[in-house]
């Protein structure tokens, strides 16, 4: 009897003790600090800084933002590494500086911001990758996380109520507008196509259930892999959760299902460009997280998109830390199968740095491919997940100087999209499949065009009586592939001639939609996909990391891309470990900060929100000022 209740006990109790001894380092996944030992800063919300104006001493800007490497300048005894600069490395950076790490930021460029950094020429200021950024409402839990990173100092400025245009046909004569809050929004396009209000409902809802799965998404990035392994190939997880089935259906499947209207298809998908992967290959998923993100409106950093980095990087060197630029990291040192720091270059001398914790802001290919030692790459799996993803498209730049303010111009705090076909599935497609040569004259189907200055009220302060635009859009690497082996600023003449042509093309279908901006063009200069793999070191041109695709958010892959790389002490942060966006980069920040800490950095967040809610309630205010 004793033997049979000890076997059963045995019987009983195994399992439990294995699963335990397997899930006990995700414990801290369920539970938030314990009071006091949050690394957020409450005084951020009971005693937030209000506006105040922003550094314009550009030498001042660059003592932070352009601090050159030399190996006197890292820091001693460093607890943390990480490659690049762009927003998910100093996100994370300062995250572990505010638990007390040092981290020591490299950078490959001539200043820290990755995408988000600025360039001044012939007297303009040009923004790279920030046009617009969702949910910095106050009291929303980004924006929360936005203060942390900065102390407050941060702000976010409105655009205008009607945030985004969509122009289309090839005159662009056909416009529809886009409305912050969600029954602003859906009403008018009810209003616009009302035998299609159906269809316009169902497409919101369908888009609310998949966004909600997206927390599901983050669990698998946490929880133990064996066991994400065994809830998506039993089944049961998308048994629980059958809304997973929109990381598999692709946009264009999602809409075949709601309406066949063309105009209302191009209005339902018009932003994919803020991923870059076309609606016939990204994920219903990716799309709803987008378009809901900016339901509630649109912001913009006062000062521009370099005050990001500006007032992110004093929070790290408030922990010893340090930012340093013009600084290539050429290699990840692994020793007895952890990463123990990395090799940089700097002009011709190399130098080893030392840290217990390399994080990669490179994104995936990069650090795989060109960081991590080949045999460690392939003994851990990770040459075989880069094989099963691939980078974005390339992106073409167009920057544009104006002569005039944004009031003598007209200019809105708003940005136009504007398709050449409503088909834009099928145009986008048909672009594509162009030859470079074929490219030259063929109008371009897919543009966004955004007025930065006008979105912000320190620009004419500082760059009296001028005004910037940006044009962006898709562009096969594969044109500009024959220049790649060539030095930046001297590939020559046909490099020169052909990025001019598509240059110069795209401002002329500008000009059909600002016809009064036609003379006002002081400036213009293209980068293409050769110089985003120069001045921002991407893989091949792309700018938004991974492709968008639904073979990137297959559940599988989302499990594999994961803050914890299988080597121990390296990790990944960016815009490849849940999607691209300001947004995308900071939570990703959060979540890899949450994996070196272990603590649950993402609760530890919302108990920050509730505490701003009942402070609000308190006295007397709502809850997070919404648009309606
Ligand atoms: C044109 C454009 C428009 C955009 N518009 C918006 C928008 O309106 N709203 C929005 O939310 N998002 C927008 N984005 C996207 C957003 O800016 C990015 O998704 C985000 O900033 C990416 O941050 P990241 O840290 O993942 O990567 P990145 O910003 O790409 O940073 C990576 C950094 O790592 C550095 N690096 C790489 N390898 C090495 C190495 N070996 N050694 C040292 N350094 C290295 C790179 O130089 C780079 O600075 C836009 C992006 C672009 C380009």
């Amino acid at each position: 009897m004793v033997l049979a209740l000890v076997l059963w006990g045995f019987v009983l109790l195994l399992p439990l003790a294995l699963a335990y001894y397997y899930i006990k380092d995700s414990l801290w996944l369920f539970s938030s600090s314990p009071k006091g030992q949050s690394i957020f800063d409450e005084k951020l919300i009971i005693n937030p800084p209000g506006e105040t104006d922003i550094e314009i001493d550009q030498s001042k800007r660059d003592a932070v933002l352009k601090n050159s490497f030399s190996p006197d300048k890292v820091p001693d005894s460093l607890d943390a590494i990480v490659i690049g600069s762009g927003l998910g490395g100093l996100s994370v950076a300062s995250l572990l500086s505010r638990a007390g790490k040092k981290v020591l930021v490299l950078e490959q460029h001539d200043q820290a911001g990755g995408c988000c950094h600025v360039f001044i020429d012939k007297g303009f200021e040009f923004d790279i990758g920030i046009h617009y950024v969702g949910k910095m409402n106050p009291g929303n839990t980004n924006r929360i996380l936005s203060d942390q990173l900065t102390n407050g100092k941060l702000q976010w400025l409105s655009l205008d109520e009607t945030y985004d245009m969509i122009a289309l046909g090839e005159e662009y004569s056909k416009k529809y507008y886009v409305k912050s809050g969600r029954k602003k929004q859906v009403e008018y396009f009810i209003e616009q196509f009302p035998k299609e209000e159906k269809a316009i409902r169902s497409f919101y809802k369908k888009m609310e259930d998949a966004a909600k799965i997206s927390s599901i998404v983050g669990l698998l990035k946490f929880i133990p892999k064996f066991l994400a392994r065994f809830l998506l190939s039993s089944g049961i997880l998308m048994w629980l959760v059958p809304n997973l089935k929109y990381l598999k259906m692709t946009v264009e499947e999602v809409l075949n299902e709601v309406t066949d209207n063309k105009d209302l298809r191009a209005v339902l998908t018009y932003c994919f460009g803020n991923y870059g992967t076309p609606p016939g290959k990204a994920p219903f998923y990716m799309h709803s997280l987008l378009l809901l993100h900016f339901l509630d409106g649109s912001y913009y950093p006062k000062g521009g998109s370099s005050e990001i980095a500006y007032n992110i990087i004093p929070t790290i060197e408030a922990s010893g830390g340090r930012v340093l630029v013009r600084v290539r990291v050429k290699e990840i040192l692994v020793k007895g199968g952890a990463a123990v720091g990395v090799k940089v270059s700097r002009g011709k001398q190399e130098y080893e740095l030392y840290a217990p914790i390399v994080i990669s802001d490179a994104g995936l290919t990069n650090t795989v491919t060109k960081l991590l030692p080949a045999e460690i790459a392939s003994q851990t799996g990770l040459s075989k997940l880069v094989k099963k993803v691939r980078p974005g498209p390339g992106f073409l730049m167009i920057f544009i100087g104006l002569g005039g303010t944004k009031e003598e111009l007209g200019l809105a705090a708003q940005n136009t999209w504007a398709f050449t076909d409503p088909d834009v599935i099928k145009v986008v497609e048909k672009y594509f499949a162009l030859s470079a040569e074929e490219a030259r004259d063929s109008s371009v189907p897919l543009m966004f065009v955004s007025f930065p200055s006008s979105k912000d009220p320190t620009f004419n302060d500082r760059y009296p009586g001028k005004s910037t635009c940006a044009i962006v859009t898709v562009t096969p690497f594969e044109w500009f592939e024959e220049w790649k082996g060539e030095q930046v600023q001297k590939r020559g003449e046909d490099y020169v001639s052909f990025k001019t042509r598509l240059g110069r093309r795209l401002w002329e279908q500008v000009c059909k939609l600002y016809p009064h901006l036609e003379d006002k063009l002081e400036y213009i200069e293209v980068g293409t996909p050769l110089s985003n793999q120069f001045y921002l070191e991407s893989y091949k041109g792309e700018v938004y990391g991974l492709d968008h695709d639904i073979n990137r958010f297959d559940p599988s892959i989302q499990t594999d891309l994961r803050p914890q790389l299988p080597v121990d002490g390296l990790y990944l942060t960016g815009q490849d470990v849940f999607s691209d966006g300001f947004s995308g980069a900071m939570f990703a920040g959060l979540i890899t900060a949450s994996a070196v800490l272990k603590k649950n950095l993402m609760g530890d967040l919302q108990r920050l929100r509730s505490k701003w809610k009942k402070l609000h309630q308190a006295n007397g205010g709502g809850g997070e000022k919404k648009t309606n």
